[in-house]
């Protein structure tokens, strides 16, 4: 499986302070914004075991990036489309557009729990 492209984050994804360290420059979070996402308690009792793996990965590759209070932009897993995904449970990916749950939306209810 191929990784999306990844981008050098100058600055926490998060928070905006400046990123030091290079796990934190590939990860998009500092440490303690990464350790926050990590113990992040959201409700996702609606989502499926490997829809919230998913989502974990997705928030670990830095592959959805917050735009605004509760709009995520995330990248697909082959890096080759880019969805819009609020934490409402709206994504513009194949999935979201049927109405079906997708891992995005996970993704970002679980980085606003953080
Ligand atoms: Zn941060
Ligand atoms: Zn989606």
């Amino acid at each position: 499986m191929e990784q999306p492209t990844t981008t050098q984050h100058t600055h926490c994804l998060r928070c905006r302070r400046p990123l030091r360290s290079p796990s934190s420059v590939a990860r998009g979070y500092g440490a303690h914004c990464a350790a926050k996402i990590r113990r992040a308690a959201a409700d996702l009792a609606d989502y499926k075991p490997h829809q919230i793996t998913s989502a974990r990965q997705l928030i670990a590759d830095a592959a959805i990036i917050p735009l605004r209070r509760t709009l995520f932009l995330a990248v697909s897993t082959d890096g080759s489309a880019v969805h819009r995904t609020d934490a409402r449970g709206h994504c513009s990916c194949p999935a979201g557009l049927r109405s079906a749950r997708c891992f995005h939306t996970a993704a970002a209810r679980m980085l606003l729990a953080a």
